[in-house]
């Protein structure tokens, strides 16, 4: 089976998390959200190095015009990789 939509990944480090789990989506947003869960997960799980990362997204949400900046390096981040 091969997809459609145009695949790609960004790891937690490159979303600003402090391992390289990769999340997958096809557009920014997905990949957003994915590492959202994954810090939660993380967190959930016990693991401290992942607070900080969760907290500064929350933050993110909390101050969206600070938070912005972040978002739209992330989707510049995201357009400029290759797919796959
Ligand atoms: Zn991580």
């Amino acid at each position: 089976m091969k997809d459609v939509m145009m695949m790609k990944t960004m790891t937690c480090e490159q979303l600003g998390g402090p391992c390289n789990s990769p999340h997958q989506g096809t557009t920014a947003d997905e990949v957003i959200k994915a590492q959202d869960r994954h810090l939660k997960e993380m967190v959930g799980n016990g693991d401290k190095e992942h607070e900080a990362a969760l907290k500064d997204m929350k933050g993110r949400w909390k101050n969206p015009i600070k938070g912005m900046g972040w978002y739209r390096q992330a989707k510049r981040d995201f357009a400029a990789l290759p797919e796959g």
